[in-house]
């Protein structure tokens, strides 16, 4: 029999950052009450919930005293111990399971999960000593990236090996990381799709979100991707057979690559998604809502993007004179999002701003401008 879960129940987050954040407060919005885990004091999610718990992800106690307060609990990163989640499963309901977490934070698992599903990655191979690295060199060639198999984020855990002249450094890395060498995919254009599958198998799936990076950090979000239709479609379906064949409940954000034949895989997130940031206000329902809604048990509502839109990542460093400019006139209509982290650290995304417009190319002149001097 299926869960629902209603308000004013009580909905576990286990981490506490900004995507937990927005989850709690789109859950609040519903009238459901929150109680975050997380090891420090105060951040971002426990600013808005209704009850902390501080503790390590790892630490029995404290998971077992937030999934013993909650009707429901969810995550909303991915580097959890799995065998914990797993042990604890039957003190309280965590409708996602611990195969989310097991399968994507672990490079070399998720990537052979994406092949059996019957969809295209980068060429890889498992990388743990010299040997493996030449043997992996032969078969990928240059240029190639070299990954740590698990706890990268933001670019970071990743080398590019160009050519002979960076294998000191790959070798000096393969001492302490067990990696993943990866072909280097010549893409067109980097887009995501999140999708989500309720706990009664039903999936929605936001239409297809073009990404920029810069330095390896999310930079930009454009809705809609700017991409044909057909692709569109190719991508949106892609994501629905891959949440399904995985057979995962909750939201899966599906990083891909553009390329001359179709898609690429590049990396599955079982969790709301920065790319995804700008469905609060551009869409008719945000995947922070459509995930409350998955792990409730309720139904899930089609997504419709209302206005075409941009999300600019405000990092540490650019947020003050982001402030600024978004106190000026011509960039009222922006929607401000900060997170509520108390030391803004550079490179590190403490809020978004979202820019829509029904003309996109009013759109894109008015975050040219935005961007133009270093906010
Ligand atoms: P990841 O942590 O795997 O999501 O990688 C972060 C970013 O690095 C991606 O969004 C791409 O811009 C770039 N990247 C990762 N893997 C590759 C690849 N195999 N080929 C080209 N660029 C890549």
């Amino acid at each position: 029999m299926n869960n629902v879960i209603l308000p004013p129940a009580t909905i576990g987050i286990i981490g506490g950052g900004q995507l937990g954040r927005m989850i709690a407060l789109s859950a609040k919005q519903m009238g459901y009450k929150i109680a975050v885990l997380e090891p420090e004091l105060g951040g971002p999610t426990a600013q808005v919930a209704d009850l902390e718990i501080n503790g390590h992800y790892d630490d029995e106690l404290a998971l077992r005293s937030l999934l013993s307060r909650c009707a429901v609990t969810t995550y909303e990163f991915e580097n959890i111990s799995y065998l914990t989640v797993e042990k604890l499963s039957a003190d309280g309901y965590l409708p996602q399971g611990h195969r989310p977490i097991e399968l994507t934070q672990h490079r070399l698992t998720e990537k052979k999960a994406i092949t059996k599903c019957g969809f295209k990655t980068a060429p890889f191979v498992s990388v743990r000593n010299d040997v493996e690295l030449q043997e992996a060199l032969e078969l990928i060639g240059y240029p190639s990236i070299l990954k740590t198999i698990s706890g990268g984020y933001d670019g970071k855990g990743q080398w590019t090996i160009n050519s002979s002249d960076d294998l000191e450094n790959a070798r000096a890395v393969i001492q302490n990381y067990a990696c993943i060498l990866e072909g280097y995919v010549n893409f067109a254009k980097e887009i995501s799709v999140i999708v989500t599958r309720g706990v009664t198998g039903e999936i929605e799936a936001f239409p297809p979100i073009e990404n920029i990076h810069q330095n390896h950090i999310l930079s930009l979000s454009i809705a809609p991707a700017r991409i044909d239709k057909r692709l569109a479609m190719q991508a949106e379906t892609t994501a629905r057979q891959l949440i399904e064949r995985l057979d995962f409940i909750g939201t899966l954000a599906i990083e891909m690559f553009v390329v001359e034949d179709g898609l690429i895989i590049n990396e599955l997130a079982p969790r709301p998604h920065n790319s995804g940031h700008l469905t609060i206000d551009a869409c008719n329902i945000s995947q922070f809502e459509q995930h409350v809604r998955a792990i409730c048990g309720l139904p899930l509502i089609k997504p419709v993007l209302k206005t075409p839109a941009t999300m600019v990542n405000l990092l540490g460093q650019q947020v003050e004179q982001a402030i600024n400019k978004w106190q000026t006139p011509e960039f009222a209509m922006a929607k401000l999002h900060l997170y509520g982290k108390e030391e803004l650290k550079r490179d590190r995304k403490v809020g978004h701003i979202t820019f829509m417009d029904q003309d996109c190319n009013q759109l894109d002149k008015t975050v040219t401008k935005f961007l133009q001097s270093k906010h």
